[in-house]
């Protein structure tokens, strides 16, 4: 039976989620529907019984709805129940099912992809929202050797800092500190999609592999073209994260991983 999906988010007519799982049914020789469904904030819980009531099977969660689709499942992932954040949902039973794939889909990306390892790694992470909550437990669980945080506001950052292995600072109480330098740094605020740049310093990214979160199909973010040209050694739009989170979700829905290199490929010579 052909099943049926959709991204609810706003925006949302840009995703390339509908794109995505259409090159993964292939892979593994399903058919699908993939549909993006536009859904104002406050109103995602009407948006999922209509989509119910015409036999959706499971959906994803984009900006800004991933914290009231998690208030609205009835069952979490653990993963889910840390992120506090639902990107990724399924009905079993008519009872609300919700995970988040962003974490995994991200270090699926880092590990699988671009082959790096993450144990006593320094890592930077720039951001402190629910992306970064997402995230956070899937890299401690690599066991890197420190975990800092930089954030505009001090308290959300120190709200996920751990005296044990994840630090807080502001970007001018780091400057001040020596935790450079770091061998990964991953950008996880929203500043690219508003074609803008944090405060940076170069001695945070010479010789890293930097990690911008956002994409633009089109061109690269400002992070990235920041840190190519402060010395980093690689710099990686969201794109590859952006694919893992979707395979993860697919593995919810039909129990299979599918592959994800060919569907990064894909994506790029669309692009260029
Ligand atoms: P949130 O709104 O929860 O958090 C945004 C974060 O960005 C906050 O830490 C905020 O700082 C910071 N920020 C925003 N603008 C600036 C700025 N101009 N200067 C400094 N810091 C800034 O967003 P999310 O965590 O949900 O999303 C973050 C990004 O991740 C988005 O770009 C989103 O598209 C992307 N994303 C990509 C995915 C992928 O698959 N590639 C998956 C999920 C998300 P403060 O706390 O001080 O306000």
């Amino acid at each position: 039976m052909m099943k049926h999906f959709a991204v609810f988010g706003s925006p949302v007519m840009h995703s390339l989620s509908p794109i995505i799982h259409q090159a993964f049914a292939e892979q593994v020789g399903v058919t699908l529907r993939y549909e993006r469904i536009l859904t104002p904030q406050g109103s995602l819980k009407e948006a999922l019984q209509q989509f119910r009531a015409q036999n959706g099977y499971g959906a994803n969660i984009t900006v800004p709805l991933k914290e009231e689709a998690f208030a609205l499942c009835k069952r979490h992932s653990s993963r889910a129940l840390k992120a506090k954040a639902v990107n990724t949902l399924y009905w079993e039973n008519d009872l609300l099912v919700g995970d988040n794939t962003d974490g995994e889909g991200l270090l699926r990306f880092l590990t699988t992809n671009l082959h790096l390892t993450l144990e006593n790694k320094r890592i930077l992470i720039l951001g402190a929202g629910g992306t970064v909550r997402g995230i956070l437990g899937p890299l401690l669980e690599r066991q890197p050797q420190a975990i800092v945080i930089v954030n505009r506001t001090l308290d959300k950052a120190s709200a996920l800092a751990d005296p044990r292995s994840l630090k807080a600072y502001t970007y001018q109480g780091l400057q001040e500190t020596k935790e450079a330098p770091f061998d990964i740094v991953i950008n996880a605020t929203s500043s690219s999609l508003q074609e803008m740049l944090t405060p940076l310093d170069s001695q945070w990214i010479e010789n890293t592999i930097a990690i911008d979160v956002a994409y633009h199909q089109a061109h690269e973010t400002p992070f990235q073209r920041w840190a190519k040209s402060h010395g980093a050694k690689a710099a990686h739009d969201g794109i590859g994260m952006l694919v893992g989170q979707a395979a993860l979700a697919f593995k919810c829905w039909y129990g299979i991983a599918p592959e994800t290199e060919s569907v990064i490929k894909m994506l790029r010579e669309a692009q260029s």
